[in-house]
């Protein structure tokens, strides 16, 4: 078992210990120490990183696990020192500072978010988990309910940010068995031999073994940022501390950009992008059906130039622009209106030939199979077929072998 000097000061950053033994595992070589203020994984918070030395010796800590004998395993980066600590000698160890700040952070303030979601919407939450970016709770709510509304999720948001502002004292100790009885926890607490409390002033109670800040005013900020349902209950993800405030800059600099763009201010930037999009939308149809009719008025010079296959059909070959593409099926419709004709349309996009092969009902002529002879891919009915390439190869071919269908 190894001491957990954590528990004692969560503020502390290097210790002395003894080393005690390795053990050597798939993932790699692992030290255990009398004691450690490294905190190894748990409850939904990532393991401390940080270092050790010995003499003039130095290992990176890249990971820390707890066994079932509480036994605090220290995984050691060997690819610079391949050399093992001494055993049963002195070490000095020293863990990354903010990255276990910004742990502490998430983790204090995931339990004044679950406390206020237990407050206001009676909302039992579950496991934490810390992600690189961002935390989320699952959280079990009365009734089966998986979601809360916009102003629920505000009113808990606002209260934890009133009880960060509140600044409670964080004290955490282990009660006797007769103490604990009398502390009103939040949740009950698992069954452990000495249960250790974490309190905010007056405001949370709850048992836990994780890393705590020394007033809740240190979370600086809580943001809850969405909420999902999940397996039947409410996922909540959120950002505390400094992560909160990074958000915060950066959704500022992207609404103030937004609103430069839309000459609009911050809240006034969802209504004027809506009208907006409204008006590109209404743009986008208008030019569609500029393009459409465009097209359309080229079917006379396409007629005049058709040629005459001897039997009396006729066949139109036409190269369209890029920007006749959404009318190249009105036009082609509008073609084989047309007695006895074959048309046989291409029009280039992005590099991408696009081919509607399409002629009269009044003709047997199978352009579905005659598509597929170009090599072009596609295909589709006899009457009428589509396809692509990536080069002008099966165009080319299409017309050389057009003038024998
Ligand atoms: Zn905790």
């Amino acid at each position: 078992m190894s001491k957990r000097l954590y528990f004692e000061d969560a503020r502390a950053w290097e210790f002395s210990a003894r080393t005690e033994k390795t053990k050597t595992d798939e993932k790699g070589t692992w030290l255990a120490l009398d004691q450690t203020i490294f905190y190894p994984e748990g409850g939904g918070q990532p393991w401390d990183t940080g270092r050790l030395l010995q003499g003039n010796q130095e290992w990176r800590v890249v990971e820390v696990q707890a066994d079932e004998d509480d036994v605090i395993w220290h995984r050691l980066d060997l690819s610079e020192n391949a050399s093992l600590p001494l055993l049963n000698q002195d070490i000095h160890g020293e863990i990354d500072w903010a990255r276990r700040f910004d742990h502490m952070q998430q983790h204090t303030g995931e339990h004044i978010l679950a406390n206020c979601v237990h407050r206001l919407a009676q909302g039992f939450t579950h496991g934490l988990h810390i992600g690189h970016e961002v935390s989320s709770i699952d959280v079990t709510l009365p009734e089966g309910k998986t979601r809360l509304d916009e102003e629920m999720l505000a009113s808990i948001e606002a209260l934890a940010n009133r009880c960060i502002q509140a600044n409670h004292p964080i004290v955490c100790s282990f009660p006797t068995d007769e103490d604990l009885k009398k502390i009103p926890l939040r949740k009950e607490a698992g069954d452990f031999e000495h249960t250790r409390v974490c309190a905010m002033g007056d405001f949370e109670y709850v048992a836990c073994g994780g890393t705590h800040l020394s007033a809740t005013g240190e979370v600086g900020l809580v943001k809850i940022l969405s909420v999902q349902p999940s397996k039947g209950k409410m996922r909540v993800f959120f950002l505390c501390g400094e992560r909160a405030t990074a958000h915060y800059a950066m959704e500022h600099k992207a609404l103030s950009r937004a609103g430069e763009l839309l000459s609009a201010k911050a809240e006034e930037v969802p209504e004027r992008l809506e009208q907006t999009l409204k008006l590109l939308a209404d743009a986008r149809r208008e030019l569609a059906a500029l393009h459409r009719k465009n097209t359309l008025d080229k079917v006379p010079g396409l007629l005049e130039n058709a040629h005459a296959y001897k039997d009396g059909r006729r066949l139109v070959i036409a190269e369209l622009t890029e920007n006749d593409l959404p009318a190249m099926e009105a036009l082609a419709g509008r073609l084989t209106q047309e007695s006895r004709l074959i048309a046989l349309l291409c029009a280039v996009k992005e590099g991408r030939y696009n081919f509607l092969f399409a002629r009269s009902n009044d003709l047997d002529t199978n352009l579905s199979d005659f598509l597929k002879s170009t090599l072009a891919k596609g295909g589709g009915r006899p009457e009428f077929a589509r396809g692509a390439a990536e080069d002008s190869l099966p165009w080319e071919a299409a017309k050389v072998m057009a003038v024998h269908l």
